[in-house]
């Protein structure tokens, strides 16, 4: 462990120009206890970051910038599952192609999701009709207010769409993620892209899944992003029937009887699928995905999110609220 000056441009997924002054990476407790302790001597905050997918870094960071080295796996039968441990900054899909091999079930839906173990339960991915929450079975963190280990069960993690207790907890670093998968293969394919693939087994299933969202996503390295901008916005009954402009668009109704509405039709039908400002817009590709195209800053990206929230409020009266972390 050892803190460096370092350029993060190839770390971030929109390819923003961005430095920090202070970063290291670390493995495990022992390693945090003592960036702890430089960041109290440099008077910084510590600011994890994964593979920054999902992420908008400033130009300069002010902070002490860390990120795991631990890419371990390790696993344990109990009963009739498998329990899959891994280290924070191990590849999602890569867990994934792991899981293939050793014949684990459960994990396919969520293949393809780019970043890393350890952000996974930040925003509580999820794709295709499952969400990690559904597979989580405890997250180990180190607390950098106590200094202490701290083990979270699925439940202490209040998991909900695209959220977690992390989001508002940056004190608590996820060291590893354990999943509790199965050795019987069940596809979820009731979610529409799946409804008509018939998977044989998990390989095949993951391999669907893959090819589905290659087909529709723009490839991060022609366009850089960072995957799906805004959040489907989720609206009581009330809301949505009294909203006249919202009637003729796509709904799903949710378990709590709350409305989901999609993102990505309500961009579109505000003109802005493929809309720029100067090297920053939502993709011709994909509405709800935000490229960018050239030089630009975070900034840019503001000034571009500003704009399209209020295009979608002026038309449809609807607050978009936004998927990706400003660092
Ligand atoms: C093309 C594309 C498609 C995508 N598709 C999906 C999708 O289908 N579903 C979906 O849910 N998401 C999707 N995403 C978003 C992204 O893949 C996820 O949010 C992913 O989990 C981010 O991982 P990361 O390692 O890049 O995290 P980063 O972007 O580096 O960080 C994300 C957040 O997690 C925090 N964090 C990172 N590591 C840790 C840690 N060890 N401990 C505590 N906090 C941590 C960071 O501080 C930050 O707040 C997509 C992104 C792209 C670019």
């Amino acid at each position: 462990m050892k803190i460096i000056k370092q350029n993060l441009t190839a770390a971030n997924n929109l390819g923003l120009e961005s430095k920090a002054q202070f970063f290291s990476f670390f493995n495990g407790s022992d390693d945090l206890c003592k960036l702890h302790a430089e960041a109290k001597k440099i008077d910084a905050h510590v600011q994890i970051i994964g593979a920054g997918t999902n992420t908008i870094f400033p130009r300069a960071f002010d902070k002490l910038v860390i990120k795991s080295s631990d890419k371990s796996i390790s696993e344990k039968k109990v009963k009739n599952n498998i329990l899959v441990t891994a280290g924070a900054a191990l590849i999602w899909d890569d867990l994934i192609d792991f899981c293939v091999e050793k014949k684990y079930c459960g994990l396919a839906n969520l293949a393809g999701i780019p970043g890393t173990v350890g952000a996974a339960p930040v925003q509580n991915i999820g794709a295709y009709g499952v969400e990690l929450s559904d597979l989580l079975e405890e997250v180990l963190c180190f607390d950098l207010k106590t200094q202490k280990e701290v083990v979270l069960s699925n439940s202490d993690c209040v998991f909900s769409y695209r959220s977690s207790i992390f989001q508002s907890n940056p004190h608590l670093i996820i060291l590893q993620v354990t999943l509790k998968l199965s050795s019987e293969f069940k596809p979820l394919t009731t979610y529409k892209d799946l409804e008509n693939t018939n998977p044989t087994d998990e390989a095949n299933f993951v391999q669907i899944v893959r090819e589905i969202r290659d087909a529709k996503l723009p490839n991060p390295t022609d366009f850089p992003n960072i995957g799906s901008f805004f959040k489907n916005p989720i609206m009581s009954d009330k809301d949505f029937h009294s909203n006249d402009k919202l009637q003729s668009l796509n709904f799903q109704v949710l378990d709590d009887g709350n409305y989901k509405l999609s993102a990505a039709q309500i961009l579109e039908a505000s003109g802005l699928k493929g809309a720029m400002i100067g090297n920053v817009g939502m993709s011709s590709k994909h509405s709800l995905v935000l490229i960018c195209n050239g030089l630009c800053d975070a900034s840019n990206v503001k000034n571009f999110e500003d704009l399209a929230k209020k295009t979608v409020h002026d038309n449809f009266g609807v607050i978009l609220e936004r998927e990706p972390i400003y660092l």
